[in-house]
């Protein structure tokens, strides 16, 4: 177990009584050190891409009679300024995404609408790595576009909380797999037998590069990633599944995962399912 911190405050009651009063601070303690960890890796970050920025500056003025060099270093400058706004932009989100509770829109959302949503939203960056997105549900395969009497499965969520987690699963899932590899995203419903209600699962599959074993409790973490130098390359901020577990978490549900390195990740969502509009009427 970890250690407790306990504060002590000795009161004077009246004649010579006192009493003494012990708090535990652990909770408190713990989350000021998580929140100095967090502004000393966001000073990390931020300085990271602002640092390379000024010395490409400078690179540019000497180099300023080469064209071709002012041509790549500004390239760069655009890559850097680029990575600055998509950490700052997770920064956001992650903010909204711990605020949300309470202030979520809870409202019924079909599951494929939203599965739908976050493979559009991935499309290009899987198209230009040939890598095909294929989703299915109950294991049979699901249309590109809104089908007439397809099945369906009924979730009670924040529509925008929801679709950045997945959306989010497949991002990573693109990102860490070779070029020509097939993710799938495959809903399932869990159903108990004589059990009222059930669960949806969606999962992300990879065919990707896999986390070691040593690593897997740590990817939900901010700022953990396995591999920093490849993580910067490709544009990752590790902020990434902090935001997806803080958004699922926030729509009632959890999320797991499955891996093995140069085989592929699995990534769980599971919901509750609820009834549909139209089973609400019926019923
Ligand atoms: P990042 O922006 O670095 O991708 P994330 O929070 O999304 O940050 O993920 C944290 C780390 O978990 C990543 O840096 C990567 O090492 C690992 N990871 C996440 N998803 C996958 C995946 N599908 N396959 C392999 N590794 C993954």
């Amino acid at each position: 177990t970890s250690a407790r911190y306990l504060k002590v405050r000795v009161s004077e009651i009246g004649g010579d009584q006192y009493a003494i009063f012990v708090s535990d601070i652990s909770e408190q303690r713990r989350f000021a050190n998580m929140r100095r960890d967090f502004v000393t890796n966001v000073s990390h970050e931020l300085k990271t891409p602002a640092g390379a920025i000024s010395l490409l500056a400078e690179t540019i003025t000497d180099a300023a009679n080469d064209p071709d060099a002012v041509r790549y270093f500004s390239g760069r400058v655009a890559k850097e300024s680029e990575r600055l706004t998509e950490l700052v932009q997770r920064l956001i989100d992650l903010q909204k995404a711990q605020d949300a509770r309470g202030t979520l829109e809870a409202k019924r959302l079909s599951v494929l609408a939203v599965v739908r949503a976050a493979i559009e939203a991935n499309r290009v960056q899987a198209h230009n790595r040939h890598i095909e997105l294929v989703p299915s549900f109950d294991g049979k395969p699901v249309a590109d576009e809104l089908t007439e009497g397809e099945p369906d499965a009924t979730i009670r969520c924040d529509e925008s909380a929801i679709t950045t987690a997945v959306k989010n699963l497949i991002e990573n899932a693109i990102h860490y797999s070779s070029e020509r590899t097939t993710v799938r995203i495959a809903i399932t419903r869990q159903h108990q037998p004589n059990q009222p209600g059930g669960t949806v699962a969606i999962r992300v599959i990879d065919q990707g590069i896999g986390i070691p074993a040593a690593s897997i409790d740590r990817i939900f973490e901010r700022f953990y990633r396995v591999d920093p130098a490849r993580s910067r390359q490709t544009g990752g901020t590790g902020l990434g599944l902090a935001i997806t577990k803080h958004c699922v978490e926030d729509c009632g549900g959890t999320i797991t995962v499955w891996s093995r390195e140069r085989e592929g990740s699995t990534f769980t969502i599971e919901l509750p399912e609820v009834a549909s509009q139209e089973e609400e009427r019926q019923s």
